[in-house]
């Protein structure tokens, strides 16, 4: 009976999918749901395929997960993603459909899973993975993940005990989920812009868990992202068996030392999140096999994808379109350090609100005080621009932040916002958010048609 309702649901599911892709719609979380209404055991009945990777953890889940899945299919596997997808229970049980025939036979030799942190207690048990990574734990929506602790505890209790970790032994936070499973640990060493103190206004791990000491660092990156130690009872933070020992950003390219052997890659992208993203990738499917020159050889030709990263020239103008996380102090923070420390006369244009949550409920907008904005306060940004509903909450923080008034552009239309901000700029970043990526991709099209035609008109006056 449990099989005739799994294929029910499979049917259903494959059904769902064709229809919607048929009238051009996304079905990646749809068909999902279809099946786990009919079956709701839907993830225990589906015959897995030879491999199954998981990436979970507060930051970085996408981005690693994209990288995992291309490597793998560089390296010839047939696989099977929720790239495009959710990443809750109906996305992961989307991919599933697509992962078998309609008679439930595995078509493809690997699942690469991207799992919402929270959700991962529906998911993890019953898909049973052959690995999982766990990129960091911070501190996210407090409406929607309360504390990092809470979705550790979470992570702790469901990740099933035969699944091989890949854990982050910088994040203290993470890296002690689950001590009775097989895992490897990744960490970065010290890199010349770490320091021993943090200053960020988040540190969500700065007491010893044995203890209650107050920890000390060798090295402090950001948060509570390091090497920690306690001073009184000998807690430390784990060491990595794959270990970034050098990050050329000139030569576009790291060096991990495993076992003794030190391999180099080539740098996807300079963000140092996004590198712990690819030392993530780089770790897990090492572990898994992979050599050196497979890897190597496709990360070369890789990117951070388009809905998180994109570089175009508007005239002059290096226009960089960025995600900054709403909702997520740490990601937004990640992304004002990164703009922050980067070089050249630039603006930052900001278009990260909440609208689209105010329809049904409210989220404490709160959380842009804990973010860094005061990474913006650079001689160097030129201008920044605050557009959309929430630009005036913006105003507010940037004046606290100790950015000065006149550097501040303020307009709720995100397009009137182009026209009045300067164009001579060498670089412009504009961020946004998840929910405003479509929005923002309509003001970088008004910005690469408006940029040139003022900078020629200065030119010839
Ligand atoms: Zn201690």
């Amino acid at each position: 009976m449990a099989r005739l309702r799994y294929f029910l649901a499979l049917w259903a599911s494959k059904a769902a999918y064709a229809l919607l892709r048929l009238l051009k719609h996304n079905a990646t979380m749809f068909p999902g749901q279809v099946a786990l209404t009919l079956c709701p055991d839907y993830f225990a009945q589906t015959r897995k395929c030879p491999h199954v990777f998981c990436v979970t953890g507060t930051n970085g889940k996408t981005t690693t997960t994209n990288m995992v899945a291309d490597l793998l299919t560089a390296a010839g596997y047939k696989v099977v993603s929720n790239r495009y997808g959710s990443n809750i229970n109906t996305g992961v049980a989307t991919a599933l459909t697509h992962s078998v025939g309609i008679f439930g036979k595995p078509k493809v030799d690997a699942l690469a899973l991207e799992v919402d942190e929270k959700f991962s207690r529906k998911i993890l048990p019953y898909i049973h993975p052959d690995y999982l990574v766990v990129t960091n734990l911070f501190r996210d929506s407090i409406k929607r993940n309360a504390h990092p602790e809470f979705i550790f505890n979470i992570l702790n209790t469901y990740i099933p005990k035969e699944t091989r970790l890949v854990l982050n032994a910088d994040c203290l936070q993470s890296s002690r989920l689950c001590p009775g499973n097989e895992r490897v640990f990744f960490a970065i060493d010290k890199l010349p812009t770490d320091v021993t103190a943090c200053v960020n206004l988040i540190n969500d791990f700065s007491v010893c868990p044995e203890c209650d000491t107050k920890l000390e660092y060798e090295y402090l990156r950001y948060h509570h992202i390091g090497k920690a130690y306690c001073p009184k009872c000998g807690f430390r933070s784990f060491d990595g068996d794959y270990r970034l020992t050098n990050l050329d950003y000139d030569a576009g390219q790291i060096t991990v030392l495993h076992d003794g052997a030190e391999s180099v890659y080539p740098i996807v992208n300079r963000a140092l999140y996004n590198v712990y993203n690819e030392l993530a990738a780089i770790a897990l499917l090492t572990d898994f096999g992979l050599s050196r020159e497979t890897l190597a050889k496709a990360l070369g030709g890789m990117g951070v994808t388009e809905t998180r990263y994109k570089e175009t020239k508007a005239g002059k103008t290096v226009l960089i379109r960025t995600m900054a996380k709403g909702q997520n102090s740490v990601s937004c923070s990640r992304t004002m350090d990164f703009v922050g420390h980067e070089s050249g006369e630039r603006s930052v244009f900001i278009m990260v609100d909440d609208m689209y949550e105010r329809k049904d409920s409210h989220e404490f907008i709160g959380w842009i005080w804990d973010v860094d904005f005061e990474f913006l306060d650079q001689p160097d940004i030129r201008q920044i621009i605050l557009a959309g509903p929430r630009c005036y909450d913006y105003q507010l923080r940037m004046l606290v932040a100790g950015i000065p008034a006149e550097k501040l552009v303020v307009e709720p239309d995100e397009f009137k916002a182009v026209d009045v901000m300067d164009k001579d700029v060498d670089k412009l970043y504009l961020l946004h958010d998840t929910s405003t990526l479509d929005l923002a991709i309509e003001v970088e099209k008004k910005i690469l048609a408006v940029f040139p035609a003022a900078q020629q008109r200065e030119a010839a006056q």
